[in-house]
Order: structure tokens, then C-alpha cells, then sequence
């Protein structure tokens, strides 16, 4: 047996192999200790192999937890009986991985599942991804963008990551050479990215491969019925994607039944940074969906409605058209509360239609979910009679493009209806499903087995009487079937036609030859019951699943009404308001609150911002505040703003008139990422470079705290040479929220400075939340720190300390120092040269911009930062002179 094991697992590396024996799932090896390990069981050893095992019964919740951790599971039966002499013959009927699994209980019912594919070639980064629980396969290609003297792979890698932090697939299929080009995408392989990586072998990426596996899964000739050309790049990841489904998970190709070609133009553009530093779907504590703005926006009834803001939130629309349709809609339901209230009752009582039609095309749905179906499709002719008009039509066509359409699923329903129970079995072959009356057959064969039974009731009172054995009694289990039984005391007063069957401790069972022809009876029209029924069941579901398509169509529909009547619900609950897009890149927001801070916050107590940028006024404004001002609220909000105009909801603003937005970028505090490797700073630097690249005059950029992650005057040097980049060169509406107030002296007709408004009138400073012209220069550190709690003796030792730096401090205006320039090995390495000395003839924008006036350094400071960047090994013994002399004069002046 253990022969047959080697070679099943052999075919089954990468997967934890579930070894049917009798009543348990074993496993052996390896696969037991990380078994033992992850699902918590005793792990015992057999002939010296590590072993462990579940109950068959409970598989179904290992196999999930399993999943979960991210492994995939192959399940392994016994397809013959032990018959005592030749070994039992096994083969794996299923592999489960996360991106291929079916079960409804192991889905989050708010969240897409997808498995991708990626692959890339000389120009394009390609995708292809599948929800394999709905059926819906999506493709695209992204050029890889060729800037003189770029990094390729960087390019690609960041392509890589947008796309998968807005797909979060739990599986993922790559390239190989794709993994192993550089070591970043290598990280791919890491669990933030997918719970299951697969490597794939580059020849496994091919589009003429994908072209015909298509045609052929659709039935079709070519693919321009779905608008994509052959030569399209897009498709090159298809084939791996099939190929691995049908290897993997047979079953669930019948199933995909639409594919789409997702292209980035038609929607607004998120990158990975984005969506981690705005929380739209995960907070940056643990991962979880508290504090984020999926939170304060789903207000969906129904399980499809909140996958689908999801993916709206992740990609929202470019489109004017469609966003202002969206905003039509909800602007309807949100000045109808009567009508908003009876729609999302009606979409209380929908099912996951998506997910259920899903099941039906791979013959896994049980009848309680076809009976849902049913239940749903009601709900839904009720929700269309509401807003048919939104696609266009009348009440005769629902939410559907004709009435024959709607006919044919009402039809669909009142077939389920009239066909199954109430509340039907879940399981096929325990009868208990088909409605009384439905079939004639069934009510006949139905009658005969309680028929039997009511017989068998009087045969053994006729029995009682005949022998006088009142404690005599028909029971039933399945090794023996019916048979009598009484207490053993009793036994030897039955006549000889009693057939002794079993003694027990204190009773004996018998039969007799009417008792086995009744069982007969009862079993044969038992079980032709339950056939019939199982027979009436599957033409049912079979018919149901000939509707795929219309039903897809429907769950879709729904799920957008769904989305519609939350955001009129939570903009009703919020005070959201409607914006106004505009063609023209502005952004021109009255009273923007933040929605999730808000939301924590006793009502009234946000404080609200207005804010203008592009159109007539400046593009840019700089922001300036000391810590715990609220610089990172306002400029969150005005992303959020902007990121829930487009996605069709209300905002938080009195007014808001927004210019249609085609990427978002957001910097917004430097996080270290350890697990992939990277320094705060370099991160940041990372960011930076994207947004520098990829942004455009369509842009919102929001930037906090450029170039914190290094010395002060690096990172001077990086925001200020950043600032002219993005008015000069990229000209999107920008907020950069910076420490560095020499930029407030910036001159640029599109250049704004604003800053977090302070009081300090009184003992104790008070941070406004108010965003105003001008600059807020001063740090209010030792005040926070002091709101912070800290003892009170370090607090004025502080101010003591502050006061004296602030009296002591030598006046040493950047760049103007001559000895900066005269040793340039040092210089460099303090990253001095790369200040710019603006107004300097030698400063490209000296037209535009005026220097900014001195600023008070401590000599120790300057000392120590310049001696951090020095190698000595490099200077030459003039220049360490040369330093030498320029520190003594600096220090004592
Ligand atoms: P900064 O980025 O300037 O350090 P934050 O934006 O992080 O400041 O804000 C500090 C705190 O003040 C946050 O905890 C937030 O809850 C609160 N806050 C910020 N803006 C507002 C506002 N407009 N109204 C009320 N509370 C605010």
C-alpha cells in the first residue's frame, strides 16, 4: 500500500495528498507533520513514517482550513472494495487550491476569488483571471513603458504589483523566466501576493494556444463576438490558465461562460501604494476591513452587491457617462426613500445568484439551491418592476433587455416552485424534494411505501394478538433492515415461524417471511421514490441551467442595483452629497469631510476643509503643519473625494465639482516594508519614481512627507527637485504635504502654499483641522509630545533645551556656503550638491523660483549629518583638511 502511495504522491508533489483508508483521510510524511501542524492533530509513526489523519465525515472543514493556509489538497479514494485479497486500487478524484474551489462555505461571500496568470514578453505584461465560483474570465495587456535609460523590470514589477493589489488573487500562475528575472519579482512568490503560487514553464504562455482552447471552450469560430482580436497580447496568459483549471479542476472550464477584455482606459487607475496607504479595502494595522472605506460605503443587501463595489472601488470608471449615470441613479433613490427602502427590502431576500448559477453548471447545486434561485428571481421581478427604466425599458422587460426574457425566467421560477419543496433536502438521495402532487408517478410510488408502512404497523398488531406478546416490537437498522424484537425473557412464547436473527444482552430479534416480503416492499418503493425524485430533480436543474446565461445577466443587474440603492443608503445615513464632474482637470471641494474618520467621531466633531486646485487657481499646494494638525486627514479625504465620485457614489462635501480623474497616486507616510525587503526610503523612492513616470495633467497626486527617509538636506534637496518636476513637467493637482518649509518660499503661478491652522492664544496649543493660506512653520513638537503624555520633567527640560537651540543657532542658508562646493567628495556624499542652489545663475528654474531665506541650523547637527555621509578611506588628506578648517568655522561662529 504504501508502493501505491509513493506513486500516487509522486504525481502529486506540491500537494498535500489525502490517502483514503476505510473511514479516514491519511496522510503521511512530510504532508503529516505540516498536516499535524496547521490543522493541530496528534501525529503518530507507523513502520517508522510520520502519519496523522482525519474522519471522511469531517474532511469537507480540513480540507478548507487547509486551503486557507494557503496549500492545495489532493484527494485521494478507494475506487474499488477491500475484498481481503488484492490491494484496495485508489486515484485522486479531486484537487482543491485556493483559486479553484467551489464550496460556498469556503468562499467569502463579499470577496471575488480569482486565480490569474501572468506572463510577459518583450512589450506587454499580460493578465488573465478567473472567479471560478461565477464563471467570469477577464484578460489584459499593459505596455511596458520605454523611457530612455529606464529599468525594465521595475517597470514590469511595478505593473505586477497594481495589477495584483487589485486583484488579490488567492492562486496565481507565473511565467517562470518571469519569476526568475529579477529578485523582486521573485518576491511575487511571497504570501502577500497569493496564497498559492504556481510556476509555470514559459511554453505553457502561448497565444495561439489560448486562441484555440477559447474558440473551442465557447463554441465559437473566432473571438471578435467578444471584441478581442488573435493578435491581442492579452490573451497570451489564457492557455496557462485553462490548461491548469483542466488539469486541476476539470469541472469548473464547463462553467466559464463570459469572457471579458479589461482595458485601463475605461476606468481610473490604482496602483499597489494607492490602495495600501488610502485603506479602501484593508487598514494598514492588520490587514482587516475596520477603519477603511469599504467599510463606511457597503451598504449592499446582498453578498454579489458587495463583491461588486469592491471591484468598483478598485477600478472605478473613467467615463463621465457612466459615472453620471451612476450618479442619476443613486441621486433617484436617494430623493425617494420610500422607493430606496422598498428596493433594498427586496434585495434583503436575494441569493448569491452569481455564485448559485455557478454551481448549477458544474452539476453541484442541491436543490435547496435551486429553490433559492427560485426565491431570488421572485425578489428580482420585484426590484425590476422599480427601476426597469435604468436599462432602458418598461416593467414587461424587469431587468432584462426583453420581455421574452423575463417571461423565461419567471417561467424558470414558477417551474422550481411548482416542482420542489418548500423547504426541499439538502442532500439528492434521501427523497424529500419533490413537491406532492407534482408528478403522478412519484405520488404513487410514494403512497405504496406508506402503504407498506401502515401494513407493517397493523402486521404487527395482528402479531401482538397472536402471540400475546404485548412488548413485541418492529424496529429497524441498515445491517439488518426491519425486524422484531423483544426482551430476551420473552423470546421462547413466539411460535417456530420466528426466525432468530441476533441475541442481544437482554433482547432477541427475529423475522419471519412476511416481514421480509413487507421490507421489500417498502424498500422497493422507497427507493424508486427517491430515484424518481433524484430523476425529477436533475431535469429540473438541468432546465434551470439551459437559462446560464440570463440568469448571469440577471445576478449582474442585480448586483448593480444593489451597489446603487447602498450608496443612496449610506450617502442618506452620512450626509454624502452629489459631485459634479467635469471634463476639465479641476477639483473644487466645499466643506470635504473625511468619510472614515468621520465616521468614528461623535457627529459634528470633524472639522471640514475647503480646497481648490487647477482651473483658474494653482495646481499645487503645499501643506504645512506640525504633527497631529491633520495634514494627513485632508489630504486622504481629498483622494477619498475624488475615488468615490468616480466609482458613482456621493461625498462626503457640501459641493464638490471634480474634473474626471485618470489615475489616483498616493504617498502618504513611509512605511518600511521588511517583507519585501526594502528600506523605508527606498520604498518611498520607489513611490516617488511611479508617480513621476505616471502621472499626468489628468492626475490627483498626494504626496506626504517626500524625502523624510534620509538626511535633511537630501531629502530638501528630493522634495524640492520633485515640487518643480510636478509643476513643470507632469502639471497633475497635487497636495504635497511636506516638513520642509523653505518650499513654502517657492514663486510658480501654479504654486499655492496652505497650512494646518494652530491657536496658540492660550497655554495649551489647539490644532484646528483647518486648512488655510499660508504657511504653518512652527513644529509644536515638545506640545504634542506633551499631549502624548510624557513626563512632565522631560517636557520642560525640552522647552528649556528648545529655547536655547533656538538662541544658540548659526544662520547657514543653503547652498550658499562656499566651502560646501570646494570639496566636493564630501559634499556629495552629505548629498550637499544635489541642493539646488536656487536663484543661482546655474538653477534651470532660477526664472521661477527665488531661493528660499536661511534657515536655523545647530552647528552639531550640520557636524554630524556631514560626518555620517563621509567615507574616510575616500578623502584625500587636503580635503579632510579643508573640512576640518570649514567645521571649526561653523562652530564658532
Ligand atoms: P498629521 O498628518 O498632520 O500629523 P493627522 O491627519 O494624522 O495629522 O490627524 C491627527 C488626528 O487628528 C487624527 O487622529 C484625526 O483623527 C484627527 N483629525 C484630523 N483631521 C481632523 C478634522 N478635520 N476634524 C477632526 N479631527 C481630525
Amino acid at each position: 500500500m504504501l508502493e501505491q502511495y509513493e506513486r500516487i504522491k509522486a504525481q502529486h508533489r506540491d500537494a498535500i495528498l489525502l490517502f483514503r483508508l476505510g473511514d479516514f483521510y491519511e496522510m503521511f510524511g512530510e504532508d503529516a507533520r505540516e498536516g499535524a501542524r496547521l490543522l493541530g492533530l496528534t501525529l503518530t509513526k507507523r513502520q517508522e513514517m510520520a502519519m496523522c489523519g482525519v474522519p471522511h465525515h469531517a474532511s469537507r472543514s480540513y480540507i478548507h482550513r487547509l486551503l486557507r493556509h494557503g496549500r492545495k489538497v489532493a484527494v485521494c479514494e478507494q475506487t474499488s472494495a477491500p475484498n481481503g485479497k488484492s490491494i484496495t486500487t485508489r486515484e485522486v478524484v479531486e484537487v482543491l487550491s485556493p483559486g479553484s474551489v467551489f464550496d460556498l462555505d469556503y468562499l467569502d461571500p463579499k470577496i471575488s476569488n480569482f486565480i490569474a496568470a501572468i506572463s510577459c514578453d518583450t512589450n506587454h505584461v499580460s493578465l488573465a483571471w478567473c472567479d471560478v465560483s461565477t464563471g467570469e474570465l477577464n484578460v489584459t495587456a499593459h505596455e511596458i513603458p520605454s523611457h530612455e535609460g529606464d529599468n525594465r523590470s521595475s517597470a514590469v514589477e511595478s505593473i505586477v504589483r497594481r495589477e495584483l493589489a487589485r486583484l488579490s488573487p488567492s492562486e496565481l500562475l507565473v511565467q517562470e523566466s518571469l519569476l526568475e528575472r529579477t529578485d523582486s519579482l521573485q518576491r511575487l512568490a511571497a504570501p502577500e501576493h497569493a496564497a498559492v503560487v504556481n510556476r509555470i514553464p514559459d511554453w505553457g504562455f502561448n497565444r495561439e494556444q489560448s486562441v484555440r482552447r477559447l474558440t473551442e471552450l465557447f463554441g465559437v469560430v473566432s473571438l471578435q463576438g467578444f471584441g478581442i482580436e488573435r493578435s491581442d497580447p492579452a490573451l497570451t496568459p489564457v492557455a496557462a490558465l485553462l490548461e491548469y483549471l483542466e488539469d486541476n479542476a476539470r469541472h469548473v472550464l464547463a462553467h466559464i461562460s463570459h469572457l471579458h477584455r479589461h482595458t485601463d482606459d475605461r476606468f481610473l487607475v490604482l496602483d499597489d501604494a494607492t490602495i495600501r496607504n488610502l485603506e479602501l479595502v484593508h487598514n494598514m494595522q492588520d490587514g482587516g476591513d475596520a477603519y477603511t472605506l469599504v467599510e463606511v460605503m457597503d451598504e449592499c443587501c446582498s453578498a454579489m452587491g458587495s463583491r461588486l463595489l469592491r471591484r468598483w472601488m478598485l477600478s472605478p470608471s473613467r467615463r463621465r457617462d457612466v459615472i453620471t449615470d451612476r450618479h442619476d441613479r443613486v441621486a433617484e433613490l436617494y430623493h425617494d426613500q420610500p422607493t430606496l427602502q422598498r428596493l433594498r427590502g427586496d434585495l434583503s431576500s436575494v441569493y448569491d445568484l452569481e455564485r448559485l448559477v455557478g454551481r448549477l453548471g458544474v452539476e453541484k447545486a442541491h436543490p435547496k439551491d435551486v429553490r433559492a434561485i427560485a426565491g431570488t428571481l421572485r425578489a428580482a421581478d420585484n426590484i425590476g418592476a422599480t427601476v426597469s427604466h435604468w436599462y432602458g425599458a418598461t416593467p414587461e422587460t424587469g431587468l432584462l433587455d426583453s420581455a421574452d426574457d423575463r417571461q423565461t425566467l419567471l417561467s424558470i421560477e414558477e417551474r422550481i416552485v411548482t416542482t420542489l419543496d418548500d423547504d426541499p433536502a439538502v442532500a439528492l438521495a434521501e427523497g424529500g424534494i419533490i413537491r406532492a402532487g407534482f408528478d403522478e408517478e412519484l405520488d404513487r410510488l410514494r403512497a405504496l411505501r406508506d402503504e407498506s408502512r401502515h401494513i407493517l404497523s397493523e402486521y404487527l398488531e395482528e402479531q401482538r394478538r397472536a402471540t400475546g406478546v404485548t412488548s413485541l416490537k418492529i424496529k429497524y437498522n441498515r445491517v439488518l433492515g426491519h425486524f422484531f424484537e423483544v426482551p430476551s425473557g420473552q423470546a421462547r412464547r413466539l411460535p417456530d415461524d420466528f426466525i432468530r436473527r441476533q441475541s442481544l444482552a437482554n433482547a432477541e430479534r427475529f423475522t419471519t417471511t412476511r416481514l421480509g416480503e413487507l421490507e421489500d416492499q417498502i424498500n422497493s418503493a422507497g427507493e424508486t421514490a427517491d430515484l424518481r425524485e433524484q430523476q425529477l430533480f436533475m431535469d429540473l436543474r438541468a432546465a434551470v441551467a439551459g437559462k446560464t446565461a440570463l440568469l448571469t445577466q440577471m445576478a449582474r443587474r442585480i448586483s448593480e442595483v444593489d451597489v446603487m440603492a447602498a450608496l443612496a443608503y449610506a450617502a442618506t445615513l452620512r450626509g454624502w452629497r452629489r459631485p459634479t464632474m467635469t471634463d476639465t482637470p479641476v477639483l473644487n471641494i466645499h466643506g470635504g469631510r473625511h468619510p472614515v474618520v468621520e465616521s468614528h467621531l461623535p457627529p459634528g466633531d470633524f472639522v471640514d476643509n475647503d480646497l481648490s486646485l487647477g482651473g483658474s487657481g494653482p495646481r499645487f499646494a503645499l501643506v504645512t503643519g506640525p504633527n497631529m494638525a491633520g495634514k494627513s486627514t485632508v489630504l486622504r479625504q481629498t483622494a477619498l473625494i475624488v475615488l468615490m465620485a468616480h466609482v458613482g457614489s456621493f461625498v462626503p462635501a457640501e459641493t464638490a465639482e471634480l474634473g474626471v480623474t485618470d489615475r489616483i497616486f498616493c504617498r502618504v507616510g513611509a512605511s518600511d516594508n521588511i517583507a519585501r525587503g526594502e528600506s523605508t526610503f527606498l520604498v518611498e523612492m520607489n513611490e516617488t519614481s511611479n508617480i513621476l513616470r505616471n502621472a499626468t495633467d489628468r492626475s490627483l497626486i498626494i504626496m506626504d512627507e517626500v524625502g523624510r527617509g534620509t538626511s535633511t538636506h537630501d531629502g530638501l534637496a528630493i522634495a524640492w527637485a520633485v515640487t518643480e518636476y510636478l509643476l513643470e513637467e507632469v502639471q497633475g493637482r497635487t497636495l504635497f504635504a511636506t516638513h520642509y518649509h523653505e518650499l513654502a518660499h517657492l514663486k510658480h503661478p501654479q504654486f499655492t502654499a496652505l497650512g494646518m491652522a494652530v491657536d496658540h492664544s492660550s497655554e495649551t496649543i489647539v490644532f484646528l483641522k483647518k486648512l488655510r493660506p499660508g504657511t504653518e512653520d512652527r513644529s509644536y513638537g515638545v506640545d504634542v509630545a506633551r499631549m502624548a503624555g510624557l513626563p512632565e520633567a522631560v517636557i520642560s527640560r525640552a522647552r528649556e533645551l528648545l529655547a536655547r537651540l533656538e538662541q544658540g543657532g548659526v544662520t547657514l542658508p543653503y547652498g550658499t556656503d562656499p566651502s560646501a562646493t570646494a570639496s566636493p567628495g564630501v559634499g556629495r556624499s552629505a548629498g550637499e550638491d544635489a541642493v539646488p542652489a536656487a536663484g543661482a545663475p546655474d538653477s534651470p528654474q532660477s526664472a521661477d523660483f527665488s531661493a528660499p531665506p536661511g534657515e536655523l541650523f545647530h552647528p552639531e547637527d550640520l557636524l554630524r549629518t556631514e560626518l555620517a555621509g563621509i567615507d574616510p578611506d575616500s578623502l584625500a588628506p587636503r580635503e579632510a583638511l579643508d573640512l576640518i578648517y570649514r567645521w571649526k568655522r561653523g562652530l564658532s561662529q
